[in-house]
């Protein structure tokens, strides 16, 4: 399988080198050349299947070749160590928690599946050491972190701004060690990504180290987010109704591995992409217009993103055609305001405890479902818990601490203070 650049100034990659350099030298998202449909035989089976044997018969045409069958067994295996439950809400609404992995946010899935890869092309060609470059406003370091924690040939520095990530969030970037460094930044998001990308270009850099990302453009980040969607069909009881996904959306490269799903040949009829009020991308359904503007901060922090990378992806698989796209894409965005009032709603009227992200996706699932009946799932990409300041009030009512939290909770916090981009190159060099 090979990937090619979506600005088609690059040549074509495998899967390999599409993942060790994250980016095409032409700045293009990467993207598979083939998409060919999974069995009827598949899909008749699937409930008999396990969440591996699932996995497996997803990514194999993307990686074939590159992972022998047997290793790519093992990396699923070691990926998907916990469980991905639909809980019913309502009748025809459910919930596909993601939220079970070691950070407590969907981001696991992605990052441990790139690790393994990474870890295993290093070890194949014992070449030098791999750099992964990380900024992060909060989820994607924790994930990264942990997914990449003792992969041999590969370090991984994150950089974080200093007092504006969650307590639990900065614990969970600053206390694991090993391979794993913590830069705090003092300044912005924005700060950290402007260093990043700065690193990315810097030919000194270059030449003297392998530099990658670990965002959702690195093609082995995104796709295992396919699984999701099947692992939710196959556990739906009903699969007569039209099945409708609402994805809490901000780099859309979630909602972007549902429709690679359904281009394996998955059911699905719709999808909603909800949003907070960063709202781009309902702006450009609605005007045909796609204008990137700056973020917005909310209380759904992981989706303020005010130019959303994967939606050129989006784009590929629907032709560029705008109208082909609405038919399989609805958009709404919500408030803070709506947002809050959803969990309210859900903790009475199925003492449910969502977070702000899960809320904003039932908020669209609703919407969308107020004028048809459909079989709804909604994903909840993190645990209430990791959003606790913003969750507790609305609640009332105390959440205790899930194992994986408390442990980190206790541990001591190291990380290296820096303010400018020569502080990150004399780091990276040194
Ligand atoms: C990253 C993240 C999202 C947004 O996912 P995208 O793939 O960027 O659209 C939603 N919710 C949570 C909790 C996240 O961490």
């Amino acid at each position: 399988m090979k990937f090619y650049s979506l600005n088609k100034k690059a040549s074509e990659v495998s899967f390999k080198d599409a993942v060790i350099r994250g980016l095409a030298p032409d700045k293009g998202l990467y993207f598979p050349e083939k998409i060919t449909p999974l069995k009827n035989q598949f899909f008749e089976q699937i409930e008999s299947l396990s969440n591996n044997e699932i996995a497996f018969e997803v990514i194999k045409q993307f990686v074939a070749d590159e992972i022998p069958e047997n290793d790519l067994k093992l990396i699923i295996e070691d990926t998907l160590c916990f469980d991905f439950p639909v809980v019913l809400l309502e009748e025809n609404i459910a919930t596909l928690e993601l939220f079970h992995g070691p950070t407590m946010a969907f981001k696991d899935v992605g990052a441990r599946f790139m690790a393994r890869c990474l870890g295993y092309f290093n070890k194949l060609e014992n070449t030098t050491e791999v750099t992964v470059l990380v900024a992060t406003s909060g989820d994607t370091g924790g994930a990264v972190a942990s997914g990449f924690l003792g992969v041999k040939g590969v370090n991984v520095v994150i950089l974080y701004p200093s007092g504006k990530v969650s307590e639990v969030q900065e614990k969970q970037l600053t206390t694991l060690g090993e391979n794993i460094t913590a830069l705090e930044v003092e300044g912005t998001f924005d700060d950290c990504q402007a260093m990043v990308k700065k690193a990315f270009l810097d030919n000194e850099l270059k030449e003297r180290l392998n530099l990658t990302s670990a965002n959702s453009i690195n093609v082995a980040r995104w796709l295992p987010q396919m699984f999701y969607f099947f692992f939710a069909f196959k556990q739906l009881k009903n699969k007569n109704l039209d099945l409708v996904f609402s994805i809490p959306s901000g780099n859309f490269g979630n909602i972007c591995a549902g429709m690679m799903a359904q281009q394996l040949g998955l059911p699905i009829h719709h999808f909603v992409a909800s949003t907070n009020v960063n709202d781009v991308v309902p702006r450009y359904l609605k005007s045909g217009v796609y204008s990137p503007k700056p973020s917005f901060q909310t209380i759904s922090n992981a989706m303020d993103v005010g130019d959303p990378s994967n939606f050129v992806r989006i784009l590929e698989i629907y032709n560029h055609d705008i109208e082909t796209l609405k038919e399989h894409l609805t958009s709404y965005s919500f408030t803070d305001k709506e947002t809050l009032e959803a969990m309210k709603h859900l903790k009475n009227i199925a003492n449910y405890i969502a977070d702000p992200h899960g809320a904003v996706g039932y908020l669209g699932l609703k919407k969308y479902l107020a004028s048809r009946t459909a079989q709804g799932v909604f994903l909840e990409t993190a645990h209430p818990v990791k959003f606790l300041d913003v969750v507790a009030p609305v609640i009332d009512e105390t959440i205790s601490l899930p194992p994986q939290i408390q442990q980190i909770m206790d541990k001591e916090k190291v990380a290296i203070k820096i303010s400018e981009y020569s502080d990150l190159k004399s780091y990276l060099l040194g």
